[in-house]
């Protein structure tokens, strides 16, 4: 089977407009990184495919000390921005330059395991991702977005359209764990945002890659630092409900036995840095 019709639309309205006339076989690609190896090694053989690059779907812009990122938006690009440090973070420890030039922001969502890591900061962060489908755009927050192995809220018609970050409150902190330099699928990826007021955290976020289906919370290891002054006992505390809550996988690159000693370890290492710099407001 070769491909038969290959549609770039011009518009984000032709682009839902195409997806609905040709229906969910109508293979979806913006930079292709993760698509197009599926095509070359025969995995997935599409008859028609829709190319996102000129959909206008890629504004990168700072809206109310925030981001609002078009869903074509390259890793790049995010990379360069100076207005939240963590996603240029995030974007630097992804893949390379030569496949953060075509990369998106929108396709790091639907990243295989061991998952996105932009997706990993982009949880910690509280984004939420605008779906745009025929009968219009509804925003769902980034943490109901994953709902399994593969599998999202975005329904057969729909397609991101973008992807909203909002003003960066507290510290930050974003370490990933790899076995290269570069090109390097996660160990693991663990991003945390801590809000502070005199010293007491009165709210944290602490987001896991390579460590369950899709990126996750930590919502056990919020609950050991909310209230807390942020002191080691409460890291390590925070460090252990991570690693408990965790749910990690065995593959190629690391043991599900590795990865959570590993959760443990980088979100404390995560926490200690957040600490390290102070109550002031990350970015
Ligand atoms: C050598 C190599 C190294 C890599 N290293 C990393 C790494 O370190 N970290 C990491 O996170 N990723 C890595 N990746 C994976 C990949 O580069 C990223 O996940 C990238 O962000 C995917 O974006 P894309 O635009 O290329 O997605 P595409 O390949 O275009 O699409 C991927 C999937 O998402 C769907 N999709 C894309 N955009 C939309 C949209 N707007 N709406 C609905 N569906 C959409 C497509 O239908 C497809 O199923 C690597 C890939 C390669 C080839």
């Amino acid at each position: 089977m070769t491909v038969a019709s290959y549609f770039l639309p011009r518009s984000p309205a032709e682009a839902v407009e195409i997806l609905a006339a040709r229906g969910p076989s109508l293979m979806v690609m913006s930079g292709g990184t993760v698509a197009m190896p599926l095509v070359n090694e025969g995995i997935s053989l599409p008859e028609e495919v829709m190319g996102l690059r000129f959909a206008g779907l890629d504004r990168l812009e700072v809206v109310d000390g925030g981001l609002e990122i078009g869903a074509t938006v390259t890793l790049t690009r995010l990379l360069r921005q100076r207005t939240v440090r963590m996603l240029s973070d995030a974007a630097r420890s992804t893949a390379s330059w030569t496949v953060r030039n075509l990369a998106t922001v929108g396709g790091n969502l639907f990243t295989p395991p061991p998952g996105g890591d932009v997706a990993t900061a982009l949880l910690a962060l509280d984004a939420s991702v605008t779906l745009t489908g025929p009968a219009g755009s509804r925003t769902v927050p980034l943490a109901d977005f994953f709902t399994g192995f593969m599998t999202t809220v975005l329904r057969d018609d729909e397609l991101v359209t973008s992807i909203r970050v909002p003003a960066v409150e507290g510290g930050t902190a974003y370490l990933k764990f790899g076995r290269k330099q570069a090109n390097t699928p996660s160990v693991v990826t663990v991003a945390v945002r801590v809000v502070r007021d005199g010293g007491a955290v009165t709210d944290a976020r602490i987001a896991l890659g390579a460590a369950g289906p899709h990126p996750i919370l930590a919502d056990g290891a919020r609950t050991a630092l909310v209230g807390s002054r942020l002191d080691d006992d409460a890291i390590g505390a925070a460090a252990d409900a991570a690693a408990r809550e965790s749910e990690p996988f065995s593959d190629g690159i690391a043991s599900e036995w590795y990865r959570r000693r590993m959760v443990r370890l980088f979100v404390r290492r995560a926490l200690e840095q957040v600490a390290s710099a102070g109550a002031g407001e990350g970015r």
